[in-house]
């Protein structure tokens, strides 16, 4: 019998790829065609006023309900990060320009987006520029539709 404590183990990454076919609601299938006609929608809380994105059923607990509702397309970056890899299926690989992730809060928006931001030197990158969403030319319906944010002029 083999002590477990005394036994080493290999550890290795193994890229895995899923796909699921599922349903995603009506809230994200209404976000999803918003993408497709290149309109970003949220969803508004009839008794508190917020605006989240992506949209939901519900707001809070014994909040009100949710109408779907279209947001401007422009925002205010709140936090950043300056990424140096990128990560695909599990594995690590360097980028040969760094990425700029940003949490942008949509104008009228109580929620945060995260997305790509270019056009953006990384070492002038702060709280508070103002940015716009910029689409894929031909949108699907999916979520990468707004390919990534710009700075707003
Ligand atoms: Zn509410």
């Amino acid at each position: 019998m083999v002590n477990q404590s005394e036994v080493e183990f290999v550890e290795t990454i193994v890229p895995m790829d899923f796909n699921y076919n599922i349903r995603a609601g009506k809230p994200i299938e209404d976000y999803l065609r918003g993408m497709a006609q290149k309109k970003i929608m949220g969803s508004k809380c009839t008794k508190c006023g917020k605006v989240v994105i992506p949209p939901r059923n519900v707001c809070g607990v014994a909040c009100g309900k949710m109408e779907m509702v279209e947001v401007d397309q422009t925002g205010t970056l709140q936090n950043y990060t300056i990424g140096h890899v990128k990560i695909t299926k599990g594995l690590m690989e360097p980028v040969e320009e760094p990425v700029v992730l940003g949490m942008i809060q949509l104008d009228g928006t109580n929620s945060l987006l995260v997305s790509e931001i270019r056009g953006v030197d990384p070492k002038q990158v702060k709280k508070g520029l103002r940015v716009k969403a910029v689409w894929k030319e031909s949108p699907e319906g999916k979520f990468d539709d707004l390919a990534y944010f710009e700075l707003a002029s």
